[in-house]
């Protein structure tokens, strides 16, 4: 059975950065349509950390009341390192957010899952549901200079193809022709979107590899309900405080304990010896002195491998768009994944609309590539920078040339204004919107 629609903007992948999308552009009164090819949302686990700027910007949805209703604030942060006495100890605690202009001035953690259900509740109220599951398997964009010039013409064709929702894997047979002005692909770090638009991504091969639990602690560290930095002679590892009483380890792995499926990309969990309590006993050997178990089952564990990459180009003729880890992956130590994806699409949004409308120019909508992809390329930098601090060897007598605190602290603090958002600017960019033979005159209506 095949079927043929018109759609404005087709969003392919309902994470963080399709949603923040579908629910910005329906708010807006845009003709939008989002497909996932999950059966089902996430339930837990994933990205959890929420910045001061995505705060500001949920808040601009409408979004922010529930999230500080059901996430935990993270106010403090705490720096551990080895005790000349053996395990570790304090050496300092700062403000986990050094923004002083922000308007929320802590992060919010709260699992991937329940961020989703924010917006899908909010999307439901105003009629939209994602659709799923489907995958595309085909995308075509028009060649026609007079259609791409267009800002109202259905350039983009793409086919899409039901899967069985108990599975999530087998094909129903139903077939879909979809006609869209714009499409993005916020479908992830492995993007179909992006691949079939032949958009590589750029930067070293090296992947890092983590390991997280999310658990209920019982334990006698003192800092347990603070983001904590342990650099340890036993390794490092992250402590983020999550809702209710939550806690996440986040625990970096070498390639010596995973198994990789080179052909996917992904960890290969079955023939991968570490699981969840071996997990928790690194963590365990991080923290000596202190003690830490679970109280009941673990609530999430994972291990996934990431590359400090960004993609080469975020978009093709401004036709069709990628975002969020679809076009830029890194570490999650700084808690940026999310936020990093939700911001690429609040940037597209409003630029959509207008184009849309005819309000702006559609040569406003290269503005995206041109600002999220500095952007996106300044986090890779920013992280290359910080896994180096958090993943180096503690200074100690022994080992002089090792991180210390106080360069750990200074590095922590002088990044505050990008890490939480507040600090992101823009260079200016005039000569894309204003192309040398652009004058007031032969284009009024053009609003930036
Ligand atoms: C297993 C796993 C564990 C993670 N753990 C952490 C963590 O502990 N901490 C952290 O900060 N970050 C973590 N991340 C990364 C974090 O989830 C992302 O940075 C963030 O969600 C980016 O949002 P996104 O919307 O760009 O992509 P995603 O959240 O990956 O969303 C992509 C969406 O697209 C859908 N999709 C994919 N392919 C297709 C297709 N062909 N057709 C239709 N739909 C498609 C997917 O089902 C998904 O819903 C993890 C990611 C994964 C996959």
């Amino acid at each position: 059975m095949s079927v043929e629609s018109h759609v404005d903007v087709l969003v392919i992948g309902a994470g963080p950065a399709g949603l923040m999308c579908a629910h910005g552009l329906k708010r807006a009164g845009v003709n939008v349509r989002v497909i996932d090819k999950r059966p089902k949302k996430v339930a837990a686990g994933q990205a959890d950390g929420i910045q001061p700027r995505t705060i500001e910007v949920l808040q601009s949805y409408g979004l922010a009341e529930r999230l500080l209703r059901e996430g935990n604030q993270m106010h403090m942060a705490g720096f551990y390192n080895p005790s000349p006495k053996g395990g570790i100890e304090r050496t300092g605690r700062a403000a986990d957010v050094t923004a002083p202009t922000a308007r929320y001035p802590f992060e919010v953690t709260l699992h991937q899952g329940a961020i989703e259900a924010i917006f899908l509740d909010s999307m439901r109220e105003m009629g939209l549901e994602v659709d799923r599951p489907i995958v595309p398997s085909a995308l075509e964009l028009s060649t026609d200079e007079k259609v791409l010039k267009d800002p109202n013409s259905y350039a983009v064709k793409a086919t899409l193809n039901h899967l069985d929702s108990e599975d999530g894997k087998t094909e129903t047979g139903v077939v879909e022709i979809v006609h869209a002005k714009y499409v993005l692909g916020s479908d992830g770090a492995h993007s179909w979107v992006r691949k079939t638009m032949g958009i590589n991504m750029d930067g070293e091969q090296t992947d890092y590899i983590w390991g997280v639990v999310d658990l209920v602690p019982k334990t006698d560290f003192p800092d347990i309900r603070n983001r904590c930095a342990i650099h340890s002679n036993n390794g490092s590892c992250m402590i983020i405080p999550r809702e209710g009483d939550k806690v996440r380890l986040y625990i970096q792995l070498s390639e010596n304990d995973v198994v990789v499926d080179r052909a996917t990309g992904r960890v290969d969990k079955e023939k991968t010896k570490v699981g969840p309590e071996e997990l928790l006993e690194v963590g365990r050997k991080s923290l000596s002195p202190y003690k830490i178990d679970k109280v009941g089952d673990i609530d999430w564990w994972t291990i996934y491998l990431i590359g400090q990459r960004v993609a080469s180009k975020f978009s093709v003729h401004e036709r069709v768009f990628i975002a969020g880890d679809a076009c830029h992956t890194h570490s999650p130590k700084a808690g940026q994944g999310m936020n990093a994806s939700m911001n690429d699409t609040h940037n597209l949004i409003w630029k959509l609309t207008h184009v849309l409308r005819q309000w702006a120019d559609i040569s406003l909508l290269k503005t995206y590539e041109f600002e999220r992809r500095k952007y996106a390329q300044d986090l890779i930098e920013f992280d290359k920078k910080f896994a180096k601090l958090f993943s180096g060897k503690p200074r100690s007598d022994e080992f002089q040339d090792g991180v210390s605190h106080e360069e750990f602290l200074e590095a922590f603090q002088t990044f505050g204004g990008f890490t939480s958002g507040i600090g992101i600017t823009t260079r200016p960019h005039l000569h894309l919107l204003f192309p040398t033979s652009w004058n007031q005159s032969t284009n009024p209506s053009l609003i930036v």
